[in-house]
């Protein structure tokens, strides 16, 4: 396999995890997901994965608790579902380590770029855990964020649908989707890619962003191997 990209990002939201229920992990779904990317990872690609928390909690809508104490609470959801993916990937025989954005010693390690770089060198997969480690951000910025940090050359973006479109492909059958635009066309059509924060921030380090679908067999393979899966936002030029 020849793959375009050598080193990625892997976004997972917390739902994707989840399936119709939208709550908790769905075993199969996870079990799926996993092959996917220990084929890759097995064919040589380096591979950080940062997983939302959104099966468990948000904190912008948790009830009755400030703001901070639900992004507390938001940031911990994203913890349990990296240490779950961990069993998911070795049960497909993949060495991987949970790196926490907040101390939890007994959960994963603690965070750092220099650690996070030493396991993907010996050949593990890292586990992006706790957001960014701070309230009033989403596992998005996260995401972009740890992108940077260890030089990923891309941001892949999973979800149920199979890209970016110009309008709500569930709501109008005449939606038409993006093959690829601009980081500055994106934001000018006001697409939904990513959430502002991490959207301008993928922009300024110019960081191109794959949204793509994952849970149908091969795509993350594909989408790798440059195959026109899904939308690709690039900066132009
Ligand atoms: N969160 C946070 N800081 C971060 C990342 C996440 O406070 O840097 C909290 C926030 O409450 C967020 C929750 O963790 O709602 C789960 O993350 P996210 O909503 O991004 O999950 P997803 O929608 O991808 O499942």
């Amino acid at each position: 396999m020849a793959f375009e990209y050598k080193k990625i990002l892997l976004k997972l939201s917390g739902e994707a995890l989840a399936g119709s229920k939208g709550f908790g992990i769905n075993p199969d779904i996870a079990s799926q997901i996993a092959q996917e990317i220990a084929q890759v990872h097995k064919a040589g690609v380096q591979i950080g994965i940062v997983i939302g928390g959104g099966n468990f909690i948000r904190g912008a809508s948790a009830e009755n608790v400030s703001r901070v104490a639900g992004d507390a609470m938001g940031m911990l959801a994203t913890v349990i579902n990296s240490i779950a993916f961990a069993q998911y990937l070795q049960n497909c025989g993949v060495d991987s380590r949970v790196l926490t954005a907040v101390r939890i010693d007994k959960a994963g390690e603690y965070y750092t770029q220099p650690a996070a770089l030493e396991h993907l060198n010996k050949n593990r997969i890292v586990l992006l855990a706790g957001g960014t480690g701070n309230p009033f951000f989403t596992t998005d910025t996260a995401a972009a964020l740890r992108c940077a940090e260890i030089g990923g050359e891309v941001i892949l973006k999973a979800t149920k649908v199979d890209g970016v479109y110009d309008s709500d492909p569930m709501k109008n059958p005449e939606a038409k989707r993006y093959d690829q635009i601009t980081h500055t066309e994106a934001l000018s059509r006001n697409l939904k890619v990513m959430d502002s924060t991490a959207f301008s921030f993928c922009m300024e380090q110019k960081l191109p962003i794959i949204v793509f679908k994952l849970l149908q067999k091969g795509n993350l393979r594909k989408v790798l191997e440059g195959e026109a899966i899904g939308s690709i936002v690039k900066t132009g030029g």
